[in-house]
């Protein structure tokens, strides 16, 4: 060797030492690390959530980690040596050698690297839905698979329900009779379902994407589109939320009365709308048809209670004559058998006479003529009012009347408030022998409530509903005439439900009842705007002086009158029109010390206008008595307004001849003044 060869080898072998020995020290931290690392690997095996299975080429179990153990029920020892193939059931099974076969040969892959959902079987039998992802490495020569397996139950389960769920959905939204359509921001449509297709005539692909308000017409379509904006900008809501009437437009240019609910919902980070369409035509036609319908029963309502009213007013003319007639033979007849007659006969014009008022408040009532006034005014008015009507009517039973002093002001209508307490006070009376009627109120918070409490016969509780019942009477009450008709609480109850003034009633059988109604209370004792109501008839002791103009376009009826005033003491004169009146009284040159005129006169002025112009042609303000068979409280108004006392036909004598007193006494100078006779 010479000496240059010799100097390459030895830098040769010196080089390859070095390498060697670099070498050899990275392969003792290698070591080291892999060391490291088969530590780190078990301790990940043993905590690892999923369950992790190591084969070899031959299929043959080499790791088991715990939760592998848990998920199949074997233990590691019972299944490592064993085939993967015993961890799946049929057709896996079977087919699994073939497989692990064909990729080592070189072919597909199926589940190395990829991962894919099979079917696990535990070693009681069961199986279950796992997901199975593969890798493969190597160790030293040998080639391992390691398995990660996940228990996806309860995942297919979700899927399932998520599945199931949207079936469901689809399914409402397929077969919905309402069109429902959701809209983005924007107002695109971004869905249809069927319903909506055949209401407006699109196709679900034609309606995509557009703005929702195509399916509108003007001026809805400008409209919505400011709707959806003005909602986005200022949280105003017009329709979402909310829903409002529009019109739809078909694809045919027709439009049709829809029902859009449009409603808010949040899709991920994407804010939609719903809207909901419904075609309400046939709706709107049969509340048209049901309004034509009410509209039609009003009218022969109407037209029933106009018929009855003047039915009822036409019989009250005869009535009328008849109980005056009736009061002035009793004046001339003496003897038994015909004033015992006579006295029946006056009986049963009084029932007469009820049962033509009864029945004509009942349809001016239903047929809704009757408006109620509302004013506010002292309840003692009343009060007192019902105490000197019905004071007169006990003295001849053991019943005591008393009323409570009160001094509340209460707001309702003060005529028709009267008519639902004499209701009461008459029944009171008429189903009272004995003890006492007490006629008091007292407060409910803003309410007050004005009660007729007796000591009479009382209701059975389970009638205390049937008592308002048109006709209804407790008992076999003989028609007898101290018994009513029935129809007192009906009239109450319609009278109640107009004042919506709740009526109640608490009775004891044989113990006694309470009436109640409840009015609107103002305060106390602070009588602004007091309503005068008409003062009742009192005895006013004088004797009849005075001459009385009688004005009534009815011959028979004048009669009457003319008869029963004269038969109080009064000079009388009598006019059927209102021109023969008034010439009569100019030639006169001195007016009559009272006027009674019948409401409705032939000719163009009513009684209360003939008043009037007597009063401006004598210049005095001449009393009057306005007389009608006419119970609209429009009538109690009018008289009212012009200071007249009204009277409702057929007048009771006595009624008569009270109001005259009453209208003289009043006079300037009262009756002493009187000029006549
Ligand atoms: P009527 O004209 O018969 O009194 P209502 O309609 O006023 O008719 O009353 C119906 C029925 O209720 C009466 O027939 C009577 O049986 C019963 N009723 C009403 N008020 C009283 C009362 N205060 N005490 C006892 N029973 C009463």
């Amino acid at each position: 060797m010479n000496g240059q060869v010799q100097v390459a080898v030895l830098v040769g072998v010196a080089l390859l030492s070095g390498v060697s020995g670099y070498l050899a020290l990275r392969m003792g931290a290698l070591r080291r690390a892999l060391r490291i690392d088969r530590g780190t690997t078990a301790a990940i095996l043993r905590a690892a959530v999923d369950g992790i299975v190591t084969i070899d080429e031959q299929g043959l179990i080499a790791g088991f980690n715990p939760a592998a153990e848990r998920l199949f029920g074997y233990r590691s020892a019972e299944v490592v040596g064993r085939n993967v193939s015993m961890l799946m059931p049929e057709p896996y099974r079977s087919g699994h050698d073939g497989y692990l076969a064909r990729y080592l040969a070189g072919g597909e892959a199926r589940v190395i690297g990829i991962g894919r959902e099979v079917i696990g079987q535990r070693k009681d039998g069961s199986t279950f839905p796992m997901e199975l992802s593969v890798g493969e490495s190597l160790s030293g020569r040998r080639r391992l698979f390691a398995g990660i397996v996940r228990d996806i139950t309860e995942r297919k389960r979700a899927e399932q329900r998520l599945r199931d769920s949207e079936a469901e959905t689809r399914a409402i939204l397929e077969t919905a009779v309402d069109g429902i359509l959701t809209i983005d921001q924007g107002g695109l449509i971004l869905s249809a379902n069927p319903a909506t297709e055949r209401l407006f005539g699109w196709r679900t692909e034609e309606m995509i994407g557009r703005n929702v308000s195509f399916l509108m017409p003007a001026p809805w379509r400008a409209a919505h589109d400011g709707y959806l904006e003005r909602y986005q900008a200022t949280g105003e809501r017009r329709i979402i939320g909310i829903g409002r009437e529009v019109q739809g437009l078909r694809k045919d240019g027709s439009s049709f009365p829809m029902e859009l609910s449009v409603g808010e919902a949040l899709v991920g980070d994407a804010r939609i709308f719903t809207g909901i369409v419904r075609d309400v035509s046939l709706r709107k036609r049969a509340e048209e048809e049901l309004r034509a319908a009410k509209d039609q029963a009003e009218r022969a309502s109407l037209a029933q209670s106009r018929f009855l009213a003047a039915a009822s007013h036409d019989l009250r003319q005869p009535v009328q004559a008849l109980t005056l007639f009736a009061s002035a033979l009793a004046a001339k007849i003496t003897g038994a058998p015909a004033s015992a007659l006579l006295d029946d006969m006056k009986g049963s014009l009084e029932a007469l006479t009820m049962l033509l008022d009864a029945l004509l408040d009942v349809s001016r009532l239903d047929a809704g003529i009757v408006v109620p006034h509302e004013t506010t005014f002292s309840l003692s008015t009343v009060i007192d009012r019902l105490a000197a009507e019905f004071a007169p009517l006990t003295a001849h039973k053991e019943i005591g009347l008393r009323t409570v002093p009160c001094s509340a002001v209460v707001r309702t209508d003060p005529t028709l408030l009267y008519r639902i307490l004499q209701n009461f006070l008459s029944n009171s009376l008429r189903y009272t022998s004995q003890g006492r009627i007490v006629l008091g109120c007292r407060r409910r918070g803003r309410k007050l409530r004005i009660e007729v409490a007796d000591s009479g016969i009382g209701i059975p509780d389970h009638l205390h509903g049937e008592i308002f019942k048109e006709f209804y009477q407790v008992g076999n009450v003989e028609r007898d005439r101290s018994k009513g008709l029935g129809l007192g609480l009906a009239i109450v109850q319609r009278l109640s439900r107009l004042l919506r003034c709740p009526v109640t009633v608490r009775s004891d059988e044989g113990r006694g009842s309470i009436f109640a109604v409840e009015v609107a209370l103002v305060g106390y004792n602070k009588a602004a705007n007091v309503v005068p109501l008409r003062s009742a008839p009192q005895e006013v002791p004088v004797t009849g002086r005075g001459l009385v103009f009688v004005i009534d376009d009815e011959a028979t009826v004048l009669k009457a009158l003319r008869v029963a005033i004269e038969d109080w003491g009064y000079t009388v004169l009598t006019a059927r029109t209102a021109l023969e009146t008034i010439s009569m009284l100019t030639a006169r040159q001195q007016p009559p010390d009272l006027i009674i005129a019948d409401y409705r006169l032939r000719g163009i002025c009513t009684g209360a206008q003939v008043v009037a112009q007597l009063r401006d042609m004598f210049e005095t303000r001449i009393p009057g008595i306005l007389i009608t068979g006419d119970t609209a409280p429009e009538r109690l108004r009018e008289a009212n307004d012009h200071g007249l006392t009204l009277l409702h036909k057929p007048i009771q004598p006595a009624e008569l001849h009270a109001a005259i007193m009453e209208n003289l006494s009043s006079r300037p100078g009262g009756e002493a003044a009187s000029l006549g006779a």
